[in-house]
């Protein structure tokens, strides 16, 4: 059995131990220590990454598993059996986890006693921490959930892992079934909980905490939270991006949400006459167009598909078929025909095989694209050419 160094100060970046055995495996050299304080993966949190050091040579710690009470390290380099090593843990990583990790508690146990709800599911890593509830939060219950948690926080209470004697009678979360000695962790006044994994020493050194977003998920909420460094840092990012948004609308920081509502109005009534001028641009074009044969041609620029086909209803009101055809720039053509005389499915496909593209539509309408540049007498004669 490996001494768990971590579960005996979980402060300590570095230590010395020596190699008991050293194997070839395929995430690299399987290598297990009399003793370590890289913290194996274990009760939803990951494992440390590092370094080990001996003599002149020095090997990456890439993962760290437990199996049957030994502590395998993967590294990249072989180390001889019975060397002494330094090893060096990767602490922002650590920390960062711990921080997680004991935020994590802070906020199951919180919604726990104010909801009454269990933590059902947790996903911790580099980028999320992830918590799974039994029950439906509002945005209100969040809030008021963050505010406790960071209540702890300031309370700065001791977070604490003892292996009590009387531990069926202590009430503490868990989501398995446990047997043997059973690690108990009370963190604060907010929560005591089953759990092997590594925590800051005190609630506040895991704060601020944050909820980030909120979903249901399988009747119940799936919360994303952060804590620690990666909520300032969040908040930081936050910050710029309003202020960034401020500086745009020239407005207070205060008022962005007020102006950008007003902006997003602006902008609808800016489309709705866009749209009222374009149809007007659209009836006066549809009145200069020249059917030939009962068939009415137009080709025009960049027009959106809906464009298209509003055009080409008004050209049909004077002709058996119509025809529009949009050249777009950096993209393929829109096409779209409306015939009263000619199955206009038959003649799109007719025009692909001529053009490229490919489209479709109702009996009577047909909408699509096509790959070639046309003109307005090359459609004329395909659409002719066609019975
Ligand atoms: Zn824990």
């Amino acid at each position: 059995m490996s001494v768990k160094l971590f579960y005996e100060n979980r402060y300590m970046t570095e230590f010395d131990g020596t190699v008991i055995s050293c194997t070839p495996d395929k995430k690299g050299w399987a290598v297990v220590l009399d003793q370590t304080a890289f913290y194996p993966e274990g009760g939803g949190q990951p494992c440390d990454h590092g370094v080990m050091q001996w003599g002149e040579s020095q090997t990456a710690v890439t993962d760290v598993r437990e199996r049957g009470g030994q502590v395998i390290h993967y590294c990249d380099s072989e180390i001889p059996e019975g060397t002494a090593v330094h090893g060096v843990i990767d602490w922002d990583r650590r920390f960062d986890m711990m921080q997680q990790h004991t935020g994590e508690h802070i906020f199951s146990g919180v919604v726990n006693s104010m909801f009454g709800y269990n933590n059902v599911g947790f996903h911790l890593s580099e980028k999320d921490n992830v918590v799974d509830f039994d029950g439906p939060l509002s945005k209100e219950d969040i809030k008021a959930i963050m505010d406790k948690c960071n209540e702890t926080v300031w309370l700065n209470q001791p977070v604490t892992a003892e292996y009590p004697e009387n531990v069926n009678e202590l009430e503490y979360r868990s989501k398995k079934e446990l047997t043997g000695a059973i690690r108990i962790v009370t963190a604060g006044s907010a929560d005591i909980c089953a759990c092997c994994g590594t925590h800051t020493a005190t609630t506040a050194q895991a704060g601020p905490i944050v909820a980030l977003s909120s979903a249901a998920y399988k009747g119940g909420t799936r919360i994303n939270i952060l804590c620690g460094r990666r909520a300032v840092e969040y908040l930081k990012q936050r910050n710029d991006d309003c202020y960034d948004i401020s500086h745009q609308l020239s407005v207070p920081v205060e008022k962005i949400t007020e102006a950008v509502a007003v902006r997003m109005s602006e902008i609808d009534n800016l489309k709705y006459q866009l749209s009222a001028a374009k149809r007007q641009l659209m009836a006066v074009w549809a009145e200069a167009a020249q059917p030939v044969d009962g068939v009415c041609v137009v080709c025009r620029e960049d027009l959106r598909s809906n464009e298209i086909l509003m055009f080409t209803q008004l050209l049909a009101e004077k002709a058996d078929t119509a025809a529009v055809y949009s050249s777009q720039q950096d993209a393929n053509g829109k096409i779209c025909i409306i015939s009263t005389v000619k199955d206009t499915n038959k003649l799109g496909r007719h025009i692909s095989a001529t053009l490229g593209g490919k489209g479709g539509g109702k009996p009577g309408s047909y909408q699509g694209f096509v790959e070639k540049d046309t003109d307005r007498e090359t459609l004329y004669r395909l659409i002719k050419e066609f019975e």
